[in-house]
C-alpha cells in the first residue's frame, strides 16, 4: 500500500515537471498519434486540449514545415523554423525514438538566441557601414600626400598606405559577409566556366607575379548555375590563398572536373606551407588562421573562407579540405548536379567568304 502509494506520487510529480517544463513536449505512438503533450505544446505547436489528444500529427500540422519534416521521416533535427501559425517565434524540432515504437518529439523556443543572432549580424554590419567613409577620406588623402615631397617620412606614409588598404578590405569582407548572411537564396544565373576558369588563372599569375607555376585542366567543360559575382569572389579567394600560401617556386594547380555522380568540383592545389589537421575544422570561422603573422605578411583578412563557405551553402555545394603541412593543400567545391548545366556552344562567327 505503502509503495503503490509512493510510486503512485512520484508518477505525478513526474507527470507534473514534464508539464511544465519550458520546452514543448509531444509523446507519439507508433502510428505518429498524440498519446499526450505538455503546456508548451500548446503554446509553441499550437496543441489544443482535449481535441488534439489522438489526433495524426502530421495531419493536425498541416501546411507547416513541421509536417513535410515529419513526412520526411524527422531523421535529423530541424533547426530555427517558424512556430505553427506564430511566423516571429523560432522553434528547434529533435524526434527521438521512446518506449515501444513511440516517439518523443521535442521543441524548443530560440527566439531570443536568434534575435541576439541579429543584433550581431546588425552591428557588425552598421560598424562597417560607418567605417567605411573615414577611411576612404584617409586613403585618398594618402594617395594624395607623394613621398618625393617629404622623403623622411617615405617609409612611415608606405606603411600607412598598407594599412588604410587593409582596413579598407576588412570592411569591405565584412560588408560582403553580412549580405551573405542575410541571403537565403541566390539569383539564378548562367555561370559560364570556361571564361572564368581563364579569368582565375590569370588572377593567379598577376597575383605571382611569376614567383609559381600556373595551371588549369578544365575537364568538365560544364557550367553553373548560381550568382556569377559571388561565385567568382569564393573560387578566386581559394586561387588567392593558394598563391599567398606557397612559397616561390611552386606549383598552383585550378582543376575543374565532373564526379561519377554528376556533381562538379573545382579544386585549387598548391605545393605550399600546408596546414596541420587539428585547424582544418576551424579554417572557415571569421578571422581564424593558422597563422597570424603570415597571412597578416600577406594581405590576408582572415575572412576569405568564410566568405567562401557562406557562398557555397548558398549554392548547396561543399567545401572539402586536405593538407598535409609541408607539402601542400587542396581546396574543392563540390557542386551538386543540380547546379551543373551543360556548356553552351560558342557562337560561330560568320563564314569566311
Ligand atoms: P586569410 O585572409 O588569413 O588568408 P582565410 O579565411 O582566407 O584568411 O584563410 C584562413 C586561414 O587558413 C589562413 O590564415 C591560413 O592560415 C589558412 N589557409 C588558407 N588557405 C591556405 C592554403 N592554401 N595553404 C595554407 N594555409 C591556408
Amino acid at each position: 500500500m505503502h509503495r503503490s502509494r509512493r510510486l503512485a506520487s512520484s508518477l505525478h510529480d513526474l507527470r507534473h515537471a514534464a508539464a511544465h517544463l519550458p520546452d514543448a513536449i509531444v509523446l507519439l505512438d507508433r502510428h505518429q498519434r498524440v498519446r499526450w503533450f505538455n503546456h508548451a505544446a500548446e503554446s509553441l505547436l499550437g496543441l489544443r486540449r482535449p481535441h488534439d489528444r489522438g489526433v495524426f500529427l502530421q495531419a493536425r500540422l498541416h501546411g507547416t514545415e513541421l509536417a513535410d519534416w515529419l513526412q520526411g521521416g524527422a531523421a535529423e533535427p530541424l533547426s530555427d523554423v517558424s512556430a505553427p501559425g506564430q511566423p516571429s517565434r523560432h522553434i528547434n524540432l529533435t524526434l527521438l525514438p521512446f518506449g515501444h515504437q513511440q516517439r518523443l518529439l521535442l521543441a524548443r523556443d530560440i527566439s531570443h538566441l536568434t534575435r541576439l543572432e541579429q543584433i550581431r549580424r546588425d552591428f557588425v554590419a552598421n560598424v562597417s557601414h560607418e567605417l567605411r567613409t573615414p577611411l576612404t577620406v584617409i586613403h585618398g588623402y594618402l594617395e594624395l600626400l607623394d613621398p618625393e615631397d617629404v622623403p623622411a617620412l617615405a617609409p612611415v606614409l608606405g606603411e600607412m598606405r598598407t594599412q588604410s588598404k587593409r582596413m579598407g578590405q576588412i570592411v569591405e569582407d565584412l560588408l560582403t559577409l553580412s549580405r551573405l548572411e542575410t541571403q537565403d537564396r541566390v539569383v539564378d544565373e548562367r555561370v559560364p566556366m570556361a571564361p572564368l576558369l581563364a579569368t582565375l588563372r590569370k588572377e593567379a599569375e598577376a597575383l605571382s607575379q611569376g614567383r609559381h607555376r600556373v595551371t588549369l585542366d578544365d575537364r568538365a567543360h560544364v557550367d553553373l548555375l548560381g550568382s556569377p559575382k559571388d561565385l567568382h569572389s569564393a573560387l578566386s579567394n581559394l586561387v588567392s590563398n593558394a598563391v599567398r600560401y606557397t612559397p616561390t617556386d611552386g606549383t598552383i594547380a585550378i582543376r575543374w572536373e565532373l564526379a561519377p555522380d554528376g556533381s562538379a568540383i573545382y579544386s585549387v592545389s598548391d605545393t605550399g606551407f600546408g596546414i596541420p589537421a587539428d585547424h582544418l575544422s576551424r579554417l572557415t570561422e571569421r578571422f581564424y588562421r593558422v597563422s597570424s603573422s603570415r597571412s597578416r605578411e600577406s594581405g590576408g583578412t582572415g575572412l576569405g573562407l568564410s566568405i567562401v563557405k557562406h557562398v557555397l551553402n548558398l549554392h548547396q555545394a561543399q567545401l572539402e579540405i586536405r593538407s598535409t603541412p609541408g607539402q601542400g593543400s587542396t581546396f574543392a567545391c563540390r557542386f551538386g548536379h543540380a547546379r551543373v548545366l551543360p556548356a553552351e556552344e560558342p557562337e560561330s562567327g560568320p563564314l569566311e567568304p
